[in-house]
């Protein structure tokens, strides 16, 4: 997909703030630090259009971007931040609950797991949630670019087992920093937006 425009519209602190106009939905997942911030603005091609937060796991609010005045491209809130308190995780829970309740069955989901890290329970346990209800998540490795191309393989294979991801589902490796992947994870956003709704996800909107 081409991205011509791209603006920050709104951030929903509750199920009451969630936007719900019919416009599809991309929604951005991952753990805290994971390099969401710095993907989104790599992917829309603006610096500092989302905020890249020094203290990672602060930012708890839902923020929608519309793309090109037709589609949401909405950041959720980053899970498993050590520092952070039992509520604060509890709060996060509920949050993302609420926003996957409300919105999942329309959404494409993209869940971004550190390529270096390769996944751990958390990333598991999201991946786990999200696939529950029938639908599969588009699998991002972020930040390409600290693993050499000589230990790509190994890192892929541990990520892979760790988040028990089916044999079937590609991850696309992504650098905010260099620009790896960028295109081809637009591409495949556009694909997944081009794809009619499965039957059983059909009566949403
Ligand atoms: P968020 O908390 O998931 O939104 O993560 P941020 O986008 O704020 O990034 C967290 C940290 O990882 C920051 O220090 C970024 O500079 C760094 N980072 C983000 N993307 C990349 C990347 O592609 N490569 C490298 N090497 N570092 C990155």
């Amino acid at each position: 997909m081409n991205i011509q425009t791209a603006e920050y519209i709104h951030s929903a602190h509750s199920a009451r703030e969630l936007l719900d106009d019919g416009r599809p939905e991309v929604a951005f997942v991952g753990r805290s630090n994971v390099g969401k911030s710095s993907l989104l603005n790599a992917l829309l091609g603006r610096q500092g259009l989302a905020k890249t937060s020094s203290t990672p796991g602060r930012t708890q609010t839902i923020n929608y971007f519309l793309i090109n005045d037709s589609i949401w491209f909405v950041d959720l809130p980053g899970y498993g931040y050590a520092k952070t308190s039992k509520e604060r995780r509890q709060a996060w829970a509920r949050t993302v609950e609420q926003y996957f309740q409300h919105s999942l069955p329309a959404a494409t989901v993209v869940l971004l797991i550190d390529a270096k890290v390769a996944g751990t329970p958390l990333d598991a346990a999201a991946w786990e949630y999200l696939t529950a209800s029938g639908g599969t998540p588009l699998v991002v490795a972020t930040k390409a670019d600290q693993v050499s191309r000589g230990r790509r393989h190994q890192a892929r294979a541990l990520l892979r087992e760790r988040v028990r991801l089916p044999a079937e589902v590609p991850v696309l490796e992504v650098s905010a920093t260099t620009g790896e992947g960028i295109k081809e994870l637009r591409n495949a956003i556009g694909a997944r937006l081009q794809e009619p709704l499965p039957r059983s996800r059909e009566h949403h909107g």
